[in-house]
């Protein structure tokens, strides 16, 4: 990942005429409007989509130098964008007035306030705290988004706000330790494979490894000794092998090569070997039982069968496990929250009582999606991102609506 400035540094003069760009006209009109502002502004895109070459050609028209940053593990994109922590929500009487920011009196006045700061699945103590079913894990990964740390749930508490489901806590199976979190807490998902295979400590295969996911993927985990796993995979995956929940390693526009060549020298969770009996050696599992879970999938696949015996997991398109292997190991993974603040239908936020506190909206996951929890104890793809976009919409018209009334 790499982030350039547009700094006022050097300045040879503005040349005469606009440096051509195709396209993104719009995104230089709200560029060149912003410079002359002086306001920051984030341009977020996949890798070769014309970001620097446009602010290369509004640097050279204004006669303005540009900063190039690489990022790496210590500047990820939202350490640069960095974090902004409002103490407390201000009132008056019981109208909202603003946020305040440290101690000093400071903040942002303003009568309508949207929270809209994610989950807290990124905060193992307060998963832990909330949802007690999972204190028993042996080991359980924080995932999400390194800020989901429930900093709006903090806010919302303080200001009277009522809460509901906060102990449905979607977990993944398919986490392992981050080698970038030296307390071993924050986990990576692993996503892009396919023709893996998860054995468990005896070297087993134990559940349809297609069924990834939060419902029967983690049940089946849960049940394994020690609630992990290893999963297994031919080396030809790697290219496509994603890390996700920590942007260094990549995005799902694509994963970065140095950071990927780092995980693998430095995950104690991660191994590469020649064959089954060299990559149990190296993760510790039993060579003979390992072996043979890899025959018995690879006779299947080679039988043509479309599903395999053991697991009913289908095996259309997959490939032998063949030459060099990998394995990453797995830890249940805490992703995603379902329960959150209660709002009504204007994502207006409510007390304890059911009453609307005038000016405090949410949106988004801090509202369990939408209202508090829509999607119950379990969800699908989709039934997260679509409720979260529309309560900013809906939030975003209400808040607007009150600052017009009060005018
Ligand atoms: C890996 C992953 C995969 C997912 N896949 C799917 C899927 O396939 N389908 C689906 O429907 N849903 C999916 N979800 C869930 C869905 O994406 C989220 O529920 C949704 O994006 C949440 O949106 P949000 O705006 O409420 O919160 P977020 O997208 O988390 O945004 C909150 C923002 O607030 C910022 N923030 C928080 N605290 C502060 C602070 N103190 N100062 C400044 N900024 C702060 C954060 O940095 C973040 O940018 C996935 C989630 C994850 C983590």
């Amino acid at each position: 990942m790499a982030a350039e400035f547009l700094s006022p540094a050097s300045r040879p003069g503005p040349v005469t005429g606009e440096t051509p760009v195709i396209g993104l006209g719009r995104e230089r009109e709200v560029l060149t409007v912003a410079l002359q502002a002086a306001r920051h502004v984030v341009l977020e895109g996949p890798p070769g989509t014309g970001k620097s070459t446009l602010l290369r050609a509004i640097a050279r028209d204004l006669g303005q130098a540009v900063v190039f940053v690489e990022g790496n593990a210590e500047l990820t994109p939202a350490r640069l964008i960095g974090q902004y922590d409002p103490a407390q929500v201000l009132t008056e009487g019981s109208a909202i007035r603003g946020v305040a920011i440290g101690g000093d009196g400071g903040g942002l006045r303003c009568r309508s306030v949207i929270i809209c700061s994610g989950g807290f699945a990124g905060n193992r103590d307060m998963v832990l705290e909330q949802a007690p079913r999972l204190r028993s894990l042996p080991r359980l990964l924080s995932g999400g988004s390194p800020h989901a740390v429930g900093a709006g749930h903090r806010l919302l508490a303080a200001a009277g706000a009522a809460f509901t489901c906060l102990d449905h806590i979607w977990v993944y199976p398919n986490g392992t330790p981050d080698p970038c979190d030296p307390r071993g807490e924050r986990g990576l998902g692993i996503r892009g494979l396919a023709g893996e295979i998860w054995l468990n400590a005896d070297g087993r295969r134990f559940h349809d490894e297609g069924l990834n996911g939060g419902r029967s993927g983690t049940a089946a985990l849960l049940a394994q000794p020690g609630q992990t796993c290893w999963c297994v995979f031919g080396e030809t995956q790697l290219e496509s092998l994603l890390l996700i929940d920590n942007e260094y390693f990549g995005t799902p526009a694509g994963p970065h090569p140095e950071a990927m060549a780092r995980f693998w020298a430095e995950s104690r969770y991660a191994w590469r070997a020649e064959g089954p009996e060299q990559l149990a050696a190296a993760a510790g599992l039993p060579p003979d039982a390992v072996r043979a879970s890899v025959d018995e999938f690879n006779a299947a696949i080679r039988a043509g069968l479309d599903r395999d015996l053991q697991t009913g997991r289908d095996l259309r398109g997959l490939a032998p496990l063949e030459g060099p292997l990998a394995a990453i190991q797995y830890f249940p993974m805490a992703q995603k929250n379902f329960g959150g603040v209660r709002t009504d239908l204007d994502c207006r936020v409510l007390d304890e009582s059911g009453e609307v506190i005038s000016g405090l909206f949410a949106a988004g996951e801090v509202a369990g999606m939408a209202g508090g929890c829509i999607n119950g104890r379990s969800a699908l793809e989709g039934t997260m991102f679509g409720p979260c976009l529309y309560s900013g919409r809906v939030a975003g018209i209400a808040a607007a609506a009150v600052v017009g009334a009060l005018r």
